[in-house]
């Protein structure tokens, strides 16, 4: 229990207990938007406990309270958060996940296979919401008790197959950019098979701006001046290893409890955009492994410590912090009774805890294998697997926002919750990804292709059948008019991806976007100068290619489809303005099709920009048009297609 929590919590507890009777009449609760009087969180701290089930808490609990002699539990400070819910852990391709696949959900809001570190089952690169954030300005820290290459931190910045590749994702961490990681070093400086794999992660992390810091004296010596940071263990031997056990820990050995607070030392500023932290606590699972109850509770015990240090914070920000603490995945199938009897016995392991730290040998002993078995029959419980197990995990949560955390719900609903209560921009589709994936199979894009760019109403277009004599003299040359519109897709999603299209050097872009953008609430002025930052990448990497910015279609809200674009009629038009007027300063062709879309033609644009809509014969639900109105589009723009 953290000092003073209890009380600061009584109105929010009771806050709870209205919040559950609301979910009880609304399973879609986890899925709905914070409410949008609420304020936005700025600071996010996301706890992973990895292998950290219900039981394993329980555990430690039980035995702080049977070591005194109490039948009760006497509760960590996280469990009294005033919010708790229940997530589900299956990965794409089992139905018990890997820390990895856990991790990618967590990072990205994807399922993913077993094994694979930050990439859709596709192969694709997910863009983990650390990414977003950064892209949105967020400081963002990632650390872990365990080696900063291992699966759980490395889903939150690498990208890889396997997740054994230490090597190939340490040596993504100094390209990811975020400001701050710690715990323990790289687990692929080890990497025998690579000539000098320590020299080359860490001559890399120096190139790209990183201070190294070994513990926190050396942290508060360099932190000043340090552009971006890198806290790791004092000591050269150990500095590639997990941080200690906290059986057998020594005084003055770093902790995770010191790497969160050198974190938001490091990250927090007060007129700053914000934070988030990712912090694991990386050996309950390794503990939970070796069915090593003992490590189990000072594993957990010690993550509560850290998550106590999040919480002082969130009592100076009370309004803008949102803490989450949740698990992977449960490891060891731990449940607190064995065999018959209704009791067990947890001060069997207060020796082991207590152990004396001086006496590696001690240590060793508790560790083993027959120590380990005798003190769990001893102790009445019981172990189902040396793996994990498919049981959902419990969620931790308070501060702004976490109220979305409630009941049951899904590990990949927890970025989406934390994206939504920072009200940062929602993360892709799965339509996204899965059309990135078609079009990576596909020939790439080349000098001889013409390509219409950008979301559902490019994707809907048939552009090759509408000029076939095109089509056939692109074809002589290995070209083709080659569609990469993507349903929901933005600004955003579409700079993602330019790397699929700008390589080629492409004959044409056809370009049109921003209705998108227009539902996610974003102003004018930011949708026309995100759309004109992804002209000027194209114009940077791909000088050859002739570009033509084509203008929004109008909408026309008496269909009453789509909810989001709600009063937003007279923003399109406000937007094609912006647009026309920085397409002259790039030097670029702007083609206005929005008159050819109004009921009446162009003479409406006599008419009050909020009353100029899309003609209604020509669409079914307000926003994406019908074959007729294809017809007037690639009409329109027939003289540039050649
Ligand atoms: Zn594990």
């Amino acid at each position: 229990m953290y000092a003073n929590m209890k009380h600061s919590f009584s109105f929010l507890k009771k806050a709870v207990c209205l919040i559950a009777a609301i979910i009880f009449v609304s399973a879609s609760f986890a899925q709905q938007k914070a409410n949008s009087n609420e304020p936005k969180a700025k600071y996010v701290f996301l706890f992973i406990g990895d292998g950290m089930g219900l039981a394993h808490v329980s555990l430690a609990e039980a035995w702080l309270s049977q070591k005194d002699g109490k039948l009760s539990f006497t509760h960590l400070g996280f469990t009294q958060f005033p919010v708790m819910g229940v997530a589900t852990t299956y990965s794409a391709s089992n139905i018990i996940t890997c820390s990895s696949a856990a991790a990618t959900a967590l990072a990205s809001g994807y399922k993913a296979n077993n094994g694979t570190v930050g990439i859709y089952p596709d192969s694709i690169p997910l863009t983990q919401i650390t990414y977003k954030l950064k892209e949105l300005g967020y400081k963002i820290g990632i650390m872990t008790s365990v080696t900063i290459d291992h699966a759980t931190p490395a889903c939150f910045y690498a990208h890889n197959r396997k997740r054994k590749n230490y090597f190939e994702i340490a040596m993504e961490l100094p390209e990811s950019g975020f400001d701050f990681f710690g715990g323990g070093g790289f687990e692929g400086s080890r990497n025998k098979e690579i000539k000098d794999a320590a020299d080359k992660i860490y001559g890399k992390v120096a190139d790209k701006g990183y201070t190294v810091a070994l513990g926190v004296a050396d942290y508060k010596a360099k932190k000043n001046g340090a552009g971006k940071m890198l806290l790791l263990q004092d000591g050269k031997k150990r500095r590639d290893s997990a941080l200690h056990p906290i059986i057998g820990r020594k005084d003055g050995e770093l902790t995770l409890a010191q790497v969160v607070e050198s974190a938001i030392d490091f990250l927090y500023e007060p007129d700053g955009k914000g934070f988030f932290i990712m912090a694991e606590g990386g050996q309950i699972d390794w503990e939970a492994h070796s069915n090593n109850a003992a490590g189990v509770i000072t594993e957990t015990i010690d993550f509560d410590k850290a998550i106590a240090v999040a919480y002082e914070f969130y009592k100076q920000h009370p309004d803008e912090t949102l803490i989450v603490v949740t698990a992977d995945h449960e490891t060891g199938g731990l449940g607190l009774g064995r065999e018959r009897g209704y009791t067990y016995d947890l001060t069997v392991f207060t020796d082991a805890i207590k152990g004396n730290k001086s006496d590696e040998k001690n240590v060793q002993n508790y560790m083993s294998r027959d120590v380990v078995d005798t003190l769990n029959k001893k102790a009445r419980i019981g172990w189902t697997t040396k793996g994990h197990t498919g049981i959902p995990v419990p969620v931790f949560a308070v501060g702004t926002g976490s109220r979305m955390f409630a009941g049951m719900i899904d590990n990949t609903d927890i970025p989406k919750n934390i994206m939504k209560a920072m009200d940062a921009t929602p993360i892709y589709t799965d339509h996204y990804y899965k059309r990135k994936a078609i079009f990576d199979k596909e020939r790439p894009i080349g000098p001889n292709d013409i390509v219409f760019l950008g979301n559902s109403l490019t994707e809907g277009g048939n552009w090759a059948s509408y000029y076939p004599e095109v089509e056939a003299k692109l074809a002589k040359k290995g070209g083709a008019i080659r569609n990469r519109g993507i349903v929901g897709d933005t600004f955003g999603g579409i700079d993602a991806r330019l790397d699929q299209i700008l390589p080629g050097h492409p004959k044409t872009i056809f370009f049109l976007t921003g209705a998108n953008d227009v539902s996610h609430n974003l102003t004018a002025d930011s949708i026309a100068n995100g759309i004109i930052k992804v002209v000027r990448r194209i114009k940077r990497e791909s000088p050859g290619t002739k570009i033509y910015l084509q203008s929004l279609l109008p909408i026309n809200e008496s269909f009453k489809r789509y909810r989001l674009l709600n009063g937003k009629t007279a923003m399109f038009s406000e937007i094609n303005a912006k647009l026309e007027k920085m397409a002259k300063e790039e030097k670029v062709t702007f083609i206005n099709i929005y008159p050819l879309f109004l009921t009446n033609g162009p003479a409406d644009l006599s008419l009050p920009a909020d009353q100029q809509v899309l003609n209604p014969n020509i669409t079914r639900d307000g926003l994406h048009v019908t074959k007729d109105g294809y017809k007037i589009w690639s009409e329109a723009i027939r003289k540039y297609v050649k």
